[in-house]
């Protein structure tokens, strides 16, 4: 399988090695064009607000929207894909029926490492947070994967897969793994 990865912004080189540890080949996606050839796309963690203004200076922005593209967000990625995101008039790619919030666990000082469990994946994941947003609600049609602290941090939609943490950051591949294996591969 080629995984492209959205590289705008953003830790991107870390979600590569994860596709290429998985055995799988990576592509790192700049232009629109670039986006021929692949099956599945990573939206990296980062700034949501600085992606957004590339994306919409690149052309992604619609592209992305009218894509049928299996889709994974970390972080700022899972903004991306969010219907809603508290404090907005609108969402971004708008590809998830879930509304996000922004910096719920506090700042970069604050950033944290658990372990979490997570529907679908055996053994626990290895997850990092910073700065990350929270899902505050979800659609019938969202399956909840995650929570820590009582909020929602991991959520699936069909082909779309949404996290508030950074595996990338980690050796743990688990959750790329699924989303190739079991996102990817059965669209
Ligand atoms: N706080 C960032 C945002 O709102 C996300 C942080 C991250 O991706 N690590 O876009």
């Amino acid at each position: 399988m080629q995984i492209g990865i959205l590289a705008l912004q953003g830790a991107v080189r870390e979600h590569a090695r994860h596709i290429e540890l998985c055995g799988h080949t990576s592509k790192l996606i700049k232009r629109v064009e670039d986006l021929e050839g692949i099956e599945g796309l990573v939206l990296p963690g980062g700034e949501s607000t600085t992606m957004r203004r590339l994306m919409d200076l690149y052309g992604f922005t619609e592209v992305l929207r009218k894509s049928d593209l299996p889709m994974y967000g970390t972080c700022a990625g899972l903004i991306l894909l969010a219907e809603n995101i508290v404090g907005y008039e609108e969402g971004h790619l708008k590809k998830m029926n879930i509304t996000v919030e922004r910096n719920s666990f506090g700042r970069q000082v604050d950033s944290f490492e658990a372990d979490l469990e997570v529907t679908g994946i055996e053994e626990h994941v290895n997850a990092v947070f910073i700065r990350a947003p929270h899902i505050v609600s979800v659609g019938d049609n969202v399956e909840v994967l995650s929570e820590v602290e009582g909020k929602m941090v991991a959520v699936r939609q069909d082909k779309y897969l949404g996290i508030s943490f950074h595996p990338e950051l980690t050796d743990d591949i688990k959750i790329m793994k699924y989303f190739i294996e079991e996102m990817v591969v059965q669209s």
